[in-house]
């Protein structure tokens, strides 16, 4: 099937999808997985279904690469032949795509796509974000560290335009030629939307785009606000890793999972009931496999349903990885999990805008805040009390921020003390739906 026909499937197919009942959507899942997994439908539940598969974790994907992909090759030569596609030398017959995702920790991964999966990619995520009437000509910019086929085959559709711009050189190079296309549609990093909107190019001409999408970090609460007044438009979160396209943000603000072509499994964090790191199984893709592949991400589940009528489980937020989570003082010395958002929520008032910044906690008793800008000694005795309330920490210690190369992710809290994050996994409880 030619892959305009692939992405027009696709497309109607996701815009249905969002007015699915609950009851279609795990059939649909239910359906999928028995297909994925090559099982007999012998009346078990979707759970008991999935309880057959045993976790693995990104790592163990990583390390077991050659057995999760069906071409059978290993992530070394994957990683090569990304390289290559990159610098535009490799050119595959079956016209498979190997794309590098920016990994927060360790080196990147690598998603190997099939021209059919990146056809229902590119109509997956368009059904879920444009109308019809908003698709003809429609401008896209993706503000990326590594551009991939995954993305660029959408131009092809000559439906919509699609422009890649290299964020791991600095904004100045490129910010121009982005004013200029005067994107639609812009997606990118939330620190690099920021970024962008500080530049002396943007205030001249500022941005007006009709979607504006954050992915690849979290969206704090802090930053969506300023991304809000500088772009008059109010940000949309956008979850994806190398493991599928997980989730995305309607109007009214909640994450929806797509549980049209992926089931995600939660693993909650012990007592608390809303947060939880999901556990996928992507039935849509084979040309790697994901089943039952725990995300070292953290998220918050929102615990209404969301007044925009989708039935497609909600998230409140990406909070960040397990890394981002500090160990705050507890009882019997057992730490308290202090989240990204809630520190945020906290600080930001008190930290402001226009200062960068970040936390780290090298030891459990011991956190040290680095700035741009060298605080006032009112804000440092303000900061000190409200991570005191928090996380009964002792007064920081204060150093400035180290200059950050325009390729390094942007990290707002750094956990080193449990570099495995052993305490949080050892708490997490089974998955289920
Ligand atoms: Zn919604």
């Amino acid at each position: 099937m030619a892959s305009l026909a692939r992405i027009g499937l696709a497309y109607v197919r996701a815009r249905r999808s969002r007015r699915w009942t609950r009851e279609r959507i795990a059939a649909g899942q239910r359906q999928g997985v028995l297909q994925a997994v090559g099982v007999r439908d012998d009346g078990r539940s979707l759970q008991a279904i999935l309880d057959g598969l045993s976790v693995t974790d990104a790592g163990a994907l990583r390390r077991g690469f050659a057995e999760h992909n069906a071409i059978g090759i290993t992530l070394a030569e994957a990683h090569l032949l990304a390289e290559q596609e990159k610098a535009g030398t490799y050119r595959d017959r079956r016209g498979l795509s190997f794309g590098l995702s920016s990994g927060t920790e360790g080196p990147p991964g690598v998603f190997i796509t099939s021209p059919a999966e990146r056809a229902r990619y590119i109509g997956t995520i368009l059904g879920k974000l444009l109308a019809p009437s908003q698709l003809p000509g429609c401008r896209v910019a993706l503000l990326l560290r590594h551009d991939n086929r995954l993305y660029s085959d959408a131009s092809r559709t000559r439906l919509v335009r699609v422009r890649h711009f290299d964020i791991a050189v600095p904004i100045a190079a490129w910010v121009d030629r982005l004013i200029d296309y005067a994107p639609a549609v812009l997606i990118g990093p939330a620190s690099i939307l920021a970024a962008l909107a500080r530049s002396d190019a943007f205030e001249r001409r500022p941005l007006r785009p009709r979607l504006l999408l954050a992915g690849a970090e979290p969206l704090y609460p802090s930053v969506a606000t300023y991304l809000t007044e500088a772009y008059a438009t109010v940000p949309r979160a956008i979850y994806q890793a190398s493991e599928g396209f997980i989730a995305v943000a309607c109007a009214a603000g909640s994450l929806h999972v797509n549980e049209d072509v992926l089931v995600a499994e939660w693993q909650r964090l012990g007592a608390d009931p809303w947060r939880a790191l999901p556990v996928i199984t992507d039935f849509s893709r084979t040309t790697q496999r994901v089943r039952r592949t725990r995300l070292s991400d953290v998220v918050k589940l929102a615990p209404v349903p969301c007044p925009c009528g989708s039935h497609h489980t909600a998230l409140a937020a990406v909070e960040g990885r397990l890394g981002d989570i500090l160990y705050g003082g507890g009882e019997a010395g057992e730490p308290r999990f202090v989240f990204p958002f809630v520190l945020d929520a906290a600080l930001s008032g008190i930290m402001g805008c226009g200062n960068d910044w970040q936390i780290r906690q090298p030891a459990r008793d011991v956190i040290e805040v680095a700035t741009a800008r060298v605080p006032s000694a009112a804000e440092k005795s303000r900061l000190s009390a409200a991570l005191h309330q928090i996380g009964g920490w002792p007064a920081p210690c204060w150093g400035p921020l180290a200059p950050r190369r325009p390729e390094d992710k942007v990290r707002r809290f750094v956990r080193l003390v449990d570099p495995s994050s052993e305490i949080i996994l050892g708490r997490l409880l089974p998955p289920s739906l």
